[in-house]
C-alpha cells in the first residue's frame, strides 16, 4: 500500500503548500483523506485518476479539509464518472456537504449525480467497515463550533494508518496512533501553544505513550517550516510518497 501526500498544508497555504488531501491505493483500495479546497488541482497536478478513488474520509468540516469537495464531485460529473463514490465523514456531513456546494455553485447539491453517491456519518468510537478499509473515528479538540472534530485511525490491506487531523492535545490521540504503522500527526507550530492545535513539544512528550513505528508530520505553519531541517523527524511535503 502507498500513501502520497498530495497536500500537507496548513488552511494558509504556508509554504506554498495544498491543504490536506492524502490518497491511498493499494491491491484493494483507493481513498483519500481529507479533500481541502485545492484539492482539485493537486489531484491533478500528481495525475492521480480521479475516477478510480471509492472513498473518501473527512475528518472535519473545515474548509482546509473539507471544502475540495464540491469540486471534486462536479469534476466527476463533467467527466462523466461512473463508478460509485462513497464520502464518509462527521455527523452532519450530508447537510453540511449541501450547504458547501450551495455556497459554491448555486444548486449543485440538487444535481443528481450519473453515479452513485453514498455520503456516510462517522461517530466517535465506532469502527465502519467501508470495502476494503476498516475507519474507527476518535473524537478530538478543535474548536467550542463547527465540529464534529474526527481523528482517524484506518486499517486497510494489514497495515494501519493513524492521523490526527486537527486537534489540540488530547488522551484520545494514545488509542488513535497506538502502535500504528504510521501515525500522521499534526505539528501546526513547535512549541508555541495555540488553541485547537497541536505543538511538536506538546507531541513529543507523548511519543513514548503512543509509540507509532513511523511518524509524519503534516499541517505546519511558517514557524514549523522554518525549523524542519534541524529537527530529527520526517515531515510531510505535497507529493511526498510513503510505502507501507
Ligand atoms: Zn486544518
Ligand atoms: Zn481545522
Amino acid at each position: 500500500m502507498q500513501l502520497r501526500f498530495v497536500g500537507c498544508g496548513d488552511a494558509f497555504g504556508s509554504g506554498g503548500r495544498s491543504n490536506t488531501c492524502f490518497h491511498v491505493t493499494g491491491r484493494q483500495v483507493n481513498f483519500l483523506i481529507d479533500c481541502g479546497a485545492s484539492s482539485l488541482p493537486a489531484l491533478k497536478r500528481a495525475g492521480i485518476v480521479r475516477n478510480d478513488i471509492d472513498l473518501i474520509l473527512i475528518t472535519h468540516f473545515h474548509g482546509d479539509h473539507f471544502a475540495g469537495l464540491p469540486f471534486f464531485l462536479l469534476d466527476a460529473q463533467f467527466s462523466r464518472r461512473t463508478r460509485p463514490l462513497v464520502i464518509a465523514g462527521p455527523a452532519g456531513i450530508e447537510t453540511r456537504l449541501a450547504q458547501v456546494m450551495e455556497a459554491l455553485f448555486e444548486h449543485s447539491s440538487k444535481t443528481k449525480q450519473k453515479f452513485e453517491l453514498s455520503v456516510i456519518e462517522l461517530h466517535p468510537g465506532q469502527t465502519k467497515q467501508l470495502g476494503h478499509v476498516a475507519v474507527t473515528a476518535f473524537p478530538v479538540v478543535h474548536g467550542d463550533s463547527g465540529g464534529p472534530f474526527l481523528g482517524l485511525r484506518v486499517e486497510a490491506e494489514g497495515r494501519t494508518i493513524a492521523y490526527t487531523a486537527d486537534t489540540e492535545w488530547t488522551e484520545t490521540l494514545v488509542p488513535l496512533g497506538h502502535d500504528a504503522d504510521l501515525l500522521i500527526a499534526e505539528a501546526y507550530t513547535y512549541d508555541k501553544m495555540v488553541k485547537n492545535h497541536l505543538s511538536l513539544t506538546t507531541l513529543e512528550t507523548h511519543l513514548p505513550e503512543i509509540k507509532p513505528m513511523r511518524l509524519i508530520l503534516t499541517h505546519m505553519s511558517d514557524d514549523m517550516l522554518a525549523r524542519l531541517g534541524a529537527l530529527p523527524y520526517t515531515a510531510a511535503h505535497d507529493g511526498m510518497m510513503v510505502e507501507l
